[in-house]
């Protein structure tokens, strides 16, 4: 079996989960041949001939266009692995902007760049896409395992699944259900939002209950909870569950149908500001993916 891997608009840390197999991966690549892959070889082309491809990042710019669509004419199976390649992810956030306002901030306007001419190179650079696009945007994709980065135990799980012909399966339900917090039998309460470092959250109960914005219910689960265990409200990094389509409405509307605070004390000023920028909130990782992928006054 020949496996390849590449990285597109992306930080390389779902390849680094991928190195965090330590030994297993050797095992796990025991009857496979690795043909590319930029964390581990010096191999400029890729290969034809591929059985599975695995490509992490999403689409930013016209050489990733090219690049994906190379490889799925040259994969039998093309996995997008990471968040950013099934949705778009953090880079993501940059549709909130034109390509005219990112330029220049990234050329011009940052503090440390030195450039009076205000000049933005375009030769030999590749030209951006007018927007981030998840990969399923562009090519097929076979199979997509998100997070950011995924968990390594899920990536071997994926590619033990590949590699024995077998379909891949991934948690549907939302981290909720492999939450250990204790959650009210009668179901969600949020009684005030607070902000991630005001107070002390109780050790045992489900944050969103105590005011802290946690991604959980809108969010798949396989991480085995791993934030808030960690008594850190989930960002969302996984993406949306199997039952929703956009993780940031599914969070919209729990948010919405479980806000119980007295109106007395409600100051709606106050909760406005506290929901400030709702967008890196509820669709952090997300936004590319989601109904409505970009900002839309733009
Ligand atoms: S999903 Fe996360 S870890 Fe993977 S490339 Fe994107 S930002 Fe990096
Ligand atoms: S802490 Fe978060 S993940 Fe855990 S039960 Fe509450 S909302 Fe769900
Ligand atoms: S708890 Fe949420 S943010 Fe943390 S790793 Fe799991 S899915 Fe990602």
């Amino acid at each position: 079996m020949r496996i390849a891997t590449t990285w597109l608009c992306c930080c390389s840390g779902c390849h680094v989960s991928m190195l965090d197999l330590h030994e297993r991966l050797l095992k796990l690549f025991e009857d496979v041949e690795l043909v590319h892959c930029p964390v581990l070889m010096d191999v400029k082309e890729i290969p034809d001939d591929v059985d599975v491809a695995l490509i992490e990042g999403g689409i930013r710019n016209e050489e990733n266009v090219e690049v994906a669509e190379e490889l799925r004419e040259k994969a039998e199976v093309v996995v997008a692995l990471g968040t950013c390649a099934c949705y778009g992810g953090v880079p993501g956030l940059a549709n909130l902007f034109s390509n005219e306002e990112l330029l220049e901030a990234v050329y011009v306007e940052t503090a440390s760049t030195e450039n009076e001419e205000g000049t933005i190179p375009s030769e030999g650079v590749p030209e951006l896409t007018w927007r981030v696009h998840p990969f399923s945007d562009v090519i097929e994709v076979d199979y997509e395992l998100p997070g950011c980065p995924p968990e390594p135990d899920r990536i071997a799980e994926v590619l033990e699944a590949i590699l024995e012909g077998e379909e891949p399966e991934l948690p549907g339900y939302n981290l909720c259900e492999e939450c250990p917090r204790e959650k009210r039998e009668e179901g969600l309460i949020i009684p005030e939002i607070r902000r991630p470092v005001e107070g002390e959250p109780d050790p045992d109960r489900c944050l969103l209950e105590q005011g802290y914005l946690c991604m959980g219910p809108a969010t798949r689960a396989g991480c085995g909870a791993r934030c808030p265990k960690a008594g850190v409200p989930c960002t969302g990094c996984a993406g949306p569950t199997d039952r929703s389509v956009d993780q940031g409405a599914r969070m919209l509307s729990t948010i919405a149908s479980a806000f119980r605070a007295d109106e007395d004390e409600v100051d709606p000023g106050e909760l406005v500001e506290r929901l400030r920028d709702p967008v890196s909130w509820f669709c952090r990782f997300t936004l590319p993916a989601s109904l409505i992928p970009f900002r839309v006054d733009r």
